[in-house]
């Protein structure tokens, strides 16, 4: 069964790259372009992971991260902010919201992928909450 992606993330360009690069690697991507919309479909599909903008118009993607947390069926999904270089206090904010760790934009489409992909791999409990 493909593992499926849940890409939560406002900008045509990134969500284009990204979806490119999973297909690729057999991933199959569903995505939203704000975050209520995100969290109806993580509500429908459960996905393996959600890889989420931080920036997204109506809905912070700190507070689309707490609602995701909320849901039964998400609590032990992996949850990757996709923030800005440049926006270092972003992180902390995205770990205190729920957000299992963190990739920085601009999206290296070297490694993005084994980046994804170690975030699956790793078991949910190895980690204290926020401790990344
Ligand atoms: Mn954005």
């Amino acid at each position: 069964m493909k593992r499926q992606v849940l890409l939560i993330e406002d900008n045509d360009q990134n969500r284009y790259l990204v979806t490119f690069l999973l297909e690729r690697h057999g991933f199959e991507v569903v995505s939203a372009a704000d975050g209520p919309q995100g969290i109806g479909l993580a509500e429908q599909r459960t996905p393996d992971l959600v890889l989420l903008d931080i920036q997204l118009p109506t809905m912070h993607g700190y507070d689309v991260a707490r609602s995701l947390r909320e849901l039964s069926s998400l609590e032990e999904v992996p949850i990757v902010a996709v923030t800005s270089y440049a926006m270092v206090g972003d992180r902390e904010r995205a770990l205190s919201a729920g957000c299992t760790g963190y990739i920085e934009k601009p999206i290296n489409p070297e490694t993005f992928v084994g980046e994804v992909e170690a975030y699956l791999a790793r078991p949910p409990s190895t980690a204290p909450e926020g401790s990344r």
